[in-house]
């Protein structure tokens, strides 16, 4: 994995004071090791430590008091400029704004599409129409008409007509007849690039001229996403890169070499099979995330994107006047599970990537904890101070868990307490603030 490989080349920087040129040259071949490991091509691997390299001896890095953090830094911003430096959005223009689909089978296209309708219906209030386009599979006019119905979004299809180029044509008049102001074409895909699909793709592209051709390329296959990416460019010259699984075992090596070798930005990356798994693409998060720091912008965001300011209130007068209790220990773990799948989360928290690499969390964790918390009575969730031995066995019980999991958790319930009495004044923000350092 990159990240810790790049963290094996730090190590040295930032571990000791003292930075010899002997340590920079040792450490930037690390970093260029650990960027052809993670499938970066060799040219830009090269040419990327050059100018880390030239970067350092401009700025003294040898002489100034934190060399190691330095060097991180310029490390940092080199990566980030490779990856396109500033964020693309996708171009809205058209009436309706036509966005059109392309990349090989499997990659994520139909999931993408409905991730990016439903982005766009409820981040921009656009009326969006998926339209599908694949037409060798049944199954997949199936799936995105699922997926539509999962988001509430139209799905255009013709299940008969055996024409990509005239089933998107058609769609389009369809979006301009009925008031729908972006249009998300999906296409099929192959296994491996051929020339069926290209011409096909180029047909239908020619035909429909989107605002916006997005090439959606699984981020897990490496060194082959460039070259996919490239056959598809030279036929399609498409606008934007979607990389998808980016939830797996982050290839960072995808993300930095597509942009290099198409010079087309990354604009969405795909974290998940639902429909909210879709992040716009920031080049400086990706370079943080990939020299192990942690996403923690993204963290923060998506924590308070799912925090409810009423709620926080509320919750603040309870821990004020000492009522906070079980319900509403329920409460959190309940948005919590909201802000998305733990292990996305934890992998965001600067270094808990690491530390948790080995331990398995999975978001049935709380299914336990809940148990227990439902069969206390209503009284004992309000006021845990009354739950007396008598009371964890029947509770034990009731929730068919041991009486040791019932004492963990009065016991982790107290902390909680403590901790948030603490934090008092604008309790879920300072949490937020806290993690993010
Ligand atoms: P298509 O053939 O290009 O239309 O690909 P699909 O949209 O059907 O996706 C192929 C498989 O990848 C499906 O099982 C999806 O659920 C899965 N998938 C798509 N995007 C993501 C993602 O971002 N993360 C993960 N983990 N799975 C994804
Ligand atoms: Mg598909």
């Amino acid at each position: 994995n990159l990240t810790d490989k790049l963290d094996k080349a730090f190590h040295i920087l930032k571990g000791h004071g003292k930075i010899t040129d002997v340590n920079v040259a040792d450490t930037l071949k690390e970093v260029r090791r650990a960027l052809l490991d993670a499938d970066v091509n060799f040219k830009i691997a090269k040419d990327f430590t050059t100018r880390v390299k030239e970067k350092a001896i401009g700025e003294n890095v040898l002489t100034t008091l934190q060399p190691g953090q330095l060097m991180v830094k310029i490390v940092k911003d080199e990566l980030t400029e490779l990856m396109g430096g500033e964020v693309s959005g996708v171009n809205l223009s058209g009436n309706p704004s036509i966005i059109l689909m392309s990349g090989l089978q499997g990659s994520g296209k139909t999931t993408f599409s409905g991730k990016l309708a439903n982005f766009l219906k409820t981040k921009k209030s656009k009326k969006p129409l998926l339209v599908a386009c694949d037409i060798y599979r049944p199954a997949a006019i199936n799936q995105l008409h699922v997926v539509g119905e999962q988001i509430g979004v139209e799905v255009y299809s013709e299940p008969e007509n055996k024409n990509a180029v005239e089933i998107a044509q058609n769609a389009i008049k369809h979006a301009k007849a009925n008031g729908f102001n972006v249009v998300i074409v999906d296409t099929a895909g192959r296994l491996a690039v051929d020339e069926e699909m290209m011409n096909e793709i180029a047909n239908v592209h020619a035909a429909i001229q989107p605002q916006e051709t997005l090439f959606v390329v699984d981020s897990m296959t490496g060194q082959d996403a460039v070259n996919t990416a490239k056959a598809f460019n030279d036929r399609l010259n498409f606008d934007g890169v979607v990389l998808t699984k980016l939830d797996g075992d982050t290839r960072g090596g995808a993300a930095i070499s597509i942009k290099s070798v198409v010079n087309k930005p990354i604009k969405f990356i795909g974290t998940g099979e639902k429909m909210d798994a879709i992040d716009v693409f920031y080049p400086d998060r990706m370079a943080d995330r990939i020299l192990g720091m942690g996403d923690v912008v993204s963290l923060v965001e998506r924590a308070q994107a799912q925090y409810d300011e009423e709620e926080a209130r509320k919750l603040q007068k309870k821990i004020a006047k000492n009522e906070f209790g079980f319900d509403d220990f329920l409460n959190q773990i309940q948005q919590i599970k909201k802000m998305g799948s733990m292990k996305d989360l934890v992998g965001m928290i600067p270094g808990a990537g690491k530390a948790l690499k080995d331990v398995e969390i999975n978001d049935d964790a709380f299914k336990h904890v809940e148990a227990i918390i439902q069969s206390m009575t209503p009284k004992e969730r309000s006021k845990p101070s009354i739950i007396d031995v008598k009371r964890k066995q029947r509770i034990a019980k009731g929730s068919g868990r041991k009486i040791e999991e019932v004492n963990q958790l009065m016991k982790q319930f107290d902390q909680m307490s403590k901790m948030m009495k603490m934090m008092q004044g604008g309790a879920g923000k300072n949490l937020m603030k806290m993690m993010g350092g």
